[in-house]
């Protein structure tokens, strides 16, 4: 009797625990999904640009620059200037700041995206340590399948991310176009994120947080990783126990708190090549519900019945990236060598010399046309707050 009571009130805590924790992911996730639907029907129209013309950009200072990487491109950044950038327009919003794509006043006319985050906003929110994190992930990453930071520029209000421009638009953009894709087209992306994990993880790097939105292709399509806010450096052998990502990616051991590491992507990506080939969810319920999601997740893959569009070579891919012990899913090593790549040439890839499937439409290095920006969201103002801290003196 005692044993019946005592598993429901662990039952109904997990439950609670688990509404908590999802829908919160969930609403943030579909609230995503929306701004790119709406990108569909309405095209380019940025109308926000105003806002931004509003940052004075002849108070702002510059930090030195970020990251050491080939000579001649870190000279040419430690001697770029806040003021030397024009607004072109914005690019998109995630939950640290705004992304804006810049171009330099003088000269060549290169652009770069630039994300702009709020000190008050950090504060108020109390992100201090993930923006640290994003800044010190990304200074490390310099992979040609991760988005570089070039450098970075702070002010009294704002701190600001100088990257390179990746103009071929979201991962989710073109599933939301082509529903479904090839076999070869999901295997070219599938091997971008696998070189993006393989230069992280050999770095102890998790990034915990893929999922379409978060690839993006390059002018020539090459795809390639950002946002590294929820990324987290573990030391090998180690365990980290933050709940953290998006609900339909996340892995069952993130789920539960049972501790994770760099076999948490893994799953992710097998669900995200499962999304890619069928054009539908792997775990989501059909009806939104968050619980019942992460009881799907928690289900794990075995019982999952396959759509015919995914051939079986595939599925047997998918169902070694989702297995439900973390030890038993394929290493990087192994995803390279599985049958579902026969014949992928990796050398090309790494070279750039094999064909991207897709060649995104951009006329020039100032068109944003594959971006949605009707619903960039203005500046909150936030009530100022007397920071004493001094959180920020490497940015
Ligand atoms: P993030 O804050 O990193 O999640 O970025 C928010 C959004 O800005 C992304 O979903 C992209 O649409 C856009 N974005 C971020 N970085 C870049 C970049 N390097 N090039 C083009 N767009 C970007």
């Amino acid at each position: 009797m005692k044993s019946k009571s005592m598993r429901f009130r662990w039952m109904s805590n997990l439950k609670k625990w688990v509404v908590n924790n999802l829908c919160c992911v969930l609403r943030k996730k579909n609230k995503k999904r929306e701004r790119c639907e709406d990108m569909e029907n309405v095209g380019n129209e940025c109308g926000v640009m105003t806002d931004f013309q509003s940052i004075d950009l002849r108070a702002i200072t510059s930090t030195g620059p970020s990251y050491s990487g080939q000579a001649d491109l870190e000279t040419e950044m430690a001697k770029l200037k806040l003021q030397d950038l024009l607004i072109v327009s914005p690019l998109g919003a995630g939950g640290f700041g705004r992304v804006i794509l810049v171009q330099e006043r003088y000269g060549s006319n290169k652009t770069y995206a630039l994300k702009i985050l709020s000190k008050q906003h950090i504060v108020a929110n109390d992100h201090q340590k993930w923006v640290l994190n994003e800044k010190n992930m990304m200074a490390e990453l310099k992979s040609d399948f991760i988005v570089r930071l070039h450098r970075t520029f702070k002010d009294d209000e704002h701190l600001y991310m100088l990257m390179e421009p990746c103009l071929g638009g979201e991962l989710l953009t073109l599933l939301r176009v082509e529903k479904n894709l090839s076999n070869t087209a999901a295997k070219f992306y599938t091997a971008c994120i696998v070189e993006a994990f393989s230069f992280m993880h050999s770095r102890g790097i998790i990034h915990r947080d893929l999922k379409p939105e978060n690839v993006l292709l390059d002018t020539r399509g090459y795809a390639k990783l950002i946002d590294f806010g929820m990324a987290k450096k573990v030391i090998p052998g180690k365990l980290t126990h933050t709940m953290c990502g998006t609900a339909f990616y996340i892995a069952p051991e993130v789920v539960l708190k049972q501790g994770h590491n760099t076999a948490a992507d893994i799953w992710s990506l097998g669900a995200l090549v499962f999304e890619m080939l069928s054009g539908s969810s792997l775990f989501a319920d059909k009806n939104n519900n968050a619980l019942q999601t992460c009881y799907n997740i928690l289900q794990g893959i075995n019982d999952v019945v396959f759509p015919n569009e995914i051939s079986k070579m595939a599925e047997d891919f998918i169902r070694k990236l989702c297995r439900n012990n973390p030890v038993n899913r394929l290493s990087v090593e192994e995803i390279r060598m599985h049958g579902w790549f026969n014949g992928f040439q990796w050398e090309d890839l790494q070279d750039k010399t094999m064909e991207p499937p897709f060649t995104p439409k951009v006329e020039s290095s100032a068109d944003t046309s594959n971006f949605n920006c009707e619903n960039f969201p203005e500046e909150v103002d936030y009530p100022h707050i007397d920071d004493v801290t001094s959180w920020d003196p490497d940015f």
